[in-house]
């Protein structure tokens, strides 16, 4: 059999973080909201009833187009979709065809042969359409969604398997999340995608005929459907069949896509310019003013993070990725002046503490200036290694400063010889076993004694003195 080139293009939608919806004020839905109460004449689509349009969500547009590289057009024009199905009373969506507001850029992602470039066609603004529940029997229209702003990003068809896919939806989510322009929540529908999908046997320059899969909001879906989708052509075609353009949908249930319609072309929805709306025209100094606001992307975050707190590469990545986790550790690091110390307390106990409740670190009560004083607290030999272990989840369920709870419970660190030498007598004493171990060479025997003298402190020992006067009791016997 001929080898096959595989080719996806992806469509994502992206929910704009703005207060109100794109041509309305009406505000933006929460999931839970009872039906058909978030809503006015112009998002019902009430005739007469006129579009204003949403300065925010252009901001947001721009904003993204300025952060993945793409040329911003300074005068961008509104078009109607128009099509018949009652998740859109007026028959037509307002969007952007003829003249979106961004148009080239791309993303770098990375893949097992190295870094690649996926190019982005353009982006345009365009309001959500209602959604329809179905019931047992009938179905209901709930308009609270409709007229949300979405921003829509075309891919070009420059991914080759569902790894590609879905390594190409991570860059695109970090970036929007980081720049505050999405939650890309999936879970609420945030992010959905449409996917393009078509193979063609190698050697072969034209793009095969492509399906398209519709709506996906989940990752797992979209690899799912990708991974049927390719192995449903690839087989069509082994056996002499014919792929025909159409949409199809995913049935996560059977593990299938389906058939919906044929695929209508662009000049099956009639697009025309909307009356109701003048073009947006933006000036320069304005472009320049929201670059000039544009976050510190994560690439650029973790070099600058490297060279200023001396952190390794891999500790600075991981942090970079998420912009919460990089602000609080940056806030700290800032607070006690020992990046290194606060990288290693994030990456290990807090990244644990992280993942056992299932929380953000803007979620729980620890703050960075509880972080950075108990990082002092141990520096300054206030307190010891591990009775500042036992306080971060504390901190972290609680809240509160280490300081206070140091002093409210005596947990400050013995440091006084005298106090601590009573200790080590009393250890020696009771394991005379390991000192006979240690005087016939069993070295590691002075470990197990320190130990003794921790515990009979309570923990609140300073390990280094301890090892010192066991080191020097031990020597004295010998
Ligand atoms: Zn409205
Ligand atoms: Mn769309």
């Amino acid at each position: 059999m001929s080898k096959y080139l595989i080719t996806i293009g992806l469509e994502t939608h992206v929910q704009l973080k703005t207060n109100t919806k794109m041509f309305c004020g009406c505000g933006i839905a929460v999931l839970d909201r009872e039906p058909n109460t978030n809503v006015c004449p112009v998002c019902l689509g009430y005739p007469g009833a006129l579009p204003v349009m949403n300065r925010e969500a252009v901001k947001l547009t721009v904003m993204s187009g300025l952060m993945l590289g793409c040329e911003i057009n300074h005068v961008s024009t509104f078009d109607r979709k128009n099509y018949f199905y009652p998740d859109m009373s007026k028959d037509y969506q307002i969007t952007q065809q003829a003249k979106p507001l961004c148009q080239g850029g791309g993303v770098t992602i990375q893949t097992p042969a190295g870094p690649k470039r996926v190019r982005i066609n353009h982006i345009h603004l365009e309001e959500d359409a209602a959604k329809i529940n179905h019931y047992a029997r009938f179905s209901g229209v709930d308009f609270n969604r409709c007229g949300t702003p979405l921003m829509e990003i075309v891919s070009e068809p420059d991914l080759s398997s569902p790894d590609e896919a879905m390594a190409y939806l991570l860059a695109l989510k970090q970036i929007l999340v980081y720049a505050g322009v999405s939650d890309c929540n999936l879970e609420e529908g945030n992010l959905r995608c449409d996917v393009n999908i078509s193979v063609r046997p190698e050697g072969q320059a034209q793009l095969g005929t492509r399906a398209e899969i519709k709506n996906m909001n989940t990752f797992k879906g979209i690899y799912a459907a990708l991974e049927y989708e390719i192995a449903r052509q690839l087989a069509t075609v082994a056996r002499g069949g014919v792929i025909v353009q159409e949409t199809r949908r995913w049935e996560p249930d059977l593990g299938e896509t389906q058939s919906m319609r044929s695929k209508e072309n662009a000049h099956d929805y009639r697009y025309l310019p909307e009356p109701d709306l003048v073009p947006v025209a933006l000036a320069p100094e304005q472009v320049a003013a929201w670059r000039a606001a544009l976050p510190e992307m994560p690439a650029a975050r973790r070099e600058r993070m490297m060279a200023e707190y001396g952190i390794p590469e891999y500790d600075a990545g991981v942090l970079a990725d998420a912009r919460e986790n990089a602000d609080f550790f940056e806030a700290a690091a800032r607070l006690c002046g020992q990046g290194k110390t606060v990288s290693n307390w994030f990456m290990t106990e807090i990244m644990r503490l992280l993942s056992e409740t299932g929380k953000t670190i803007t979620e729980c009560p620890l703050t960075p200036a509880a972080l950075a004083e108990l990082v002092v607290l141990v520096d300054t030999r206030v307190i010891n290694g591990p009775t500042a272990k036992e306080l971060l989840p504390e901190l972290f369920r609680e809240g509160g400063m280490p300081d206070a709870l140091v002093r409210a419970r005596g947990l400050g660190q013995v440091s006084d010889t005298s106090a601590l030498e009573g200790f080590v007598e009393q250890a020696l004493a009771a394991n005379a076993k390991s000192v006979e171990d240690f005087r016939a060479g069993k070295k590691a025997a002075a470990g197990f004694l320190v130990g003794q003298v921790m515990k009979l402190s309570k923990g609140k020992a300073d390990p280094q003195l301890v090892g010192k006067l066991v080191a020097e009791k031990l020597a004295g016997l010998a």
